[in-house]
Order: structure tokens, then sequence, then C-alpha cells
């Protein structure tokens, strides 16, 4: 979605946090850098092959903690996981209500400008600076409908 060096980025937020760039949380990065969605812990361990199921939940809380990767709700019992902002690139999710499937989606540009345009009032009227925004699809999937 971007070009940003998303190792670079993960390195600075690890050591921001006394933590080292390992090997293995430079392959969990890898492996959600290079999935079109965000990944339940379940499959990142498929994924993630020459790493132990314990190492990979707990380098994905090191992680999750350092700001390198993010939490994404799902309706289901899983939590997935994609890498934050600042390394993906700006977008929304298509969360299918039905399965918990969880799509990446980009919204075009327009929609963003009018989104943060019409938003920002609301958000000063609370005395909030709008910096940015959240925003799910909520629907059925392909599958489930
Ligand atoms: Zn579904
Ligand atoms: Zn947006």
């Amino acid at each position: 979605m971007s070009t940003v060096d998303v190792h670079e980025i993960a390195h600075r937020r690890l050591a921001a946090v006394d933590q080292r760039y390992s090997d293995g949380r430079r392959q969990l990065v890898e492996v959600l850098r290079d999935s079109a969605h965000p990944m339940i812990a379940p499959e990142i361990v498929d994924a993630a092959r020459d790493l132990p199921q314990s190492s990979v939940y707990r380098n994905l809380a090191v992680l999750e903690s350092a700001g390198v990767v993010v939490k994404v709700l799902t309706n289901g019992d899983h939590a997935a996981f994609e890498l934050a902002e600042e390394l993906k690139g700006h977008h929304h999710h298509l969360v299918c209500v039905s399965c918990g499937q969880v799509l990446d989606i980009a919204i075009p540009e327009k929609v963003e400008r009018l989104l943060d345009e019409s938003l920002a009032p609301t958000a000063a009227h609370a005395g909030f600076v709008l910096t940015g925004h959240r925003l799910d699809l909520l629907g059925r999937c392909a599958q489930c409908r």
C-alpha cells in the first residue's frame, strides 16, 4: 500500500522501548506486510513457519506494545493483527458481521477528505483537533450473504 521502509520504522519503534529487532520479529513484520488482510494469530503461526507458536505470541505482544503492530476488531473469537498505520498506510476495514472476516479497503481520496472536513466541526465542538479517523464498514461477506 505504501513504499515506506517498514523495517526502518519497526527498528526505530522497538529501540524506543529498549527492545531488539530480532530475526523472529522481523519475520513477523514481513508476514504481516505481505498479507492482503489483517491476520488472526493462528494464521500468523501458520505463515511464520520457522517460529514456534509460543515465540509468535510473545513477539506479537512486544511488537504491539512498541506500536509496530495493532489489533483489529473482528466479531470473531480472535483479534486480527496488522502493521500500524505509519508502516502500512491509511486504509479502512470491511468486517463480515457473520463470520468475522476482515478485509482491507482503500476509500477514494475524495471521500477521505470529505470525511475529515465534515467531521472536524463535530470534533471541534467537543474541544478536539481532528488528527485522523478510523472507520470500519460492516456487512456480510460473499460467503455469508
Ligand atoms: Zn463472512
Ligand atoms: Zn480514512
